[in-house]
């Protein structure tokens, strides 16, 4: 039987035109243009259908109420559909992957990420090959998991992240090899896929939720920082150097950061690298984080720490669990 497959278009490069004030949505234009596309109705495609929502957006633009939206129109049309095909911008895609990751709890369905770094009316567009491979992954149903399609790798899209602003690779999983890649056929690197899970569920984040992050660099002024670090912030990221480490020169740091944690401010330690894992306690330089009772992200992106954080606040886990949960590996975002 013909695999079926929902395309939900929330917005991005993929479906912009060019205005006078640079590139920018349309409704109603992406539907006609696919509508033209001979590829999409071969007969070897899944039979698709694109639900277009009512507020399309630079990517940069999303909400938690756009993530909810996706999140709820999957749920609604789970039984219908053997995969799912989300086209978004690509500035805050890895954002959306990893926060769809916790809130469709028990994925069962392959929900495939992608976007274009050039418009679909455009001649030299990436919008196609895009478009048309995530179809087909999400039509094959081999990959239960959300997903980053993009420049011919099929990505964990909560190990994904932007590298790129300008090229056609725009994503890599640094700390996680891809899951699949396109060549002539599909090639499915099947012991790195997580298998399915049996009854999606979906948990909303609050939109409500003061959580931080914080870019450490050389000459940093700690005291700049007092004024959010109340005990209204409920978590802090912080991006460190290498393994974990923070300046040690600035003695106004850790009583912030002591102060932060008696106030029940959750606090994760990333790293600025690109690759590799932090280590706290490697060096003294990251020590006192870890007494100040920071967590480690691990090898968590960024993008995946912040909307951990926000899922593990929706299930309403206490401090003590939300710290230790921060580091065990939930939906294959953490190697342990
Ligand atoms: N600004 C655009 C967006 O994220 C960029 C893109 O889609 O490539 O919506």
């Amino acid at each position: 039987m013909q695999k079926k497959v929902l395309i939900i278009y929330t917005g991005g490069t993929i479906g912009m035109v060019e205005t006078e004030d640079g590139y920018a949505t349309k409704s109603g234009y992406l539907h006609k243009v696919l509508g033209r596309m001979s590829e999409l109705f071969h007969s070897g495609m899944p039979h698709w259908e694109l639900i277009e929502f009512e507020r399309i957006c630079d990517s940069s633009n999303i909400s938690i109420s756009d993530w909810s939206a996706m999140a709820h129109t999957i749920r609604d049309n789970y039984d219908k559909f053997d995969g799912f095909v989300i086209l978004h911008g690509t500035d805050t895609m890895a954002y959306t992957a990893s926060a769809l990751s916790f809130m469709l709890e028990g994925l069962g369905k392959p929900v495939i990420l992608t976007g274009a770094q050039i418009p679909i009316g455009q001649a030299r567009s990436d919008a196609r090959d895009n478009l048309i491979s995530s179809v087909i992954i999400a039509g094959e149903g081999r990959v239960p998991e959300v997903c980053v399609y993009f420049g011919k790798k099929l990505l964990r899209g909560n190990r994904s992240t932007k590298v790129s602003a300008d090229e056609m690779e725009a994503f890599s999983s640094p700390n996680f090899p891809p899951l699949a890649t396109s060549a002539i056929d599909i090639r499915y690197i099947d012991s790195l896929i997580r298998p399915a899970g049996n009854m999606l569920e979906v948990v909303d984040f609050a939109e409500d939720m003061p959580i931080a992050v914080l870019k450490i660099f050389p000459g940093i002024q700690f005291k700049m920082f007092e004024n959010i670090m109340t005990e209204n912030l409920k978590a802090l990221v912080i991006e460190a150097f290498g393994v974990g480490n923070i300046p040690q020169y600035d003695a106004e740091l850790l009583p912030l950061i002591r102060k932060a944690a008696d106030n029940g401010t959750i606090i994760v330690v990333c790293t600025q690298c690109l690759r590799g894992k932090v280590q706290l306690g490697t060096y003294e330089t990251s020590s006192a984080l870890k007494k100040a009772g920071a967590v480690s992200g691990g090898d968590m992106t960024v993008e995946a720490a912040v909307t951990k954080l926000r899922y593990l606040f929706a299930k309403r886990c206490s401090p003590g669990r939300i710290k230790s949960l921060m580091e065990k590996d939930l939906r294959g975002e953490l190697s342990e």
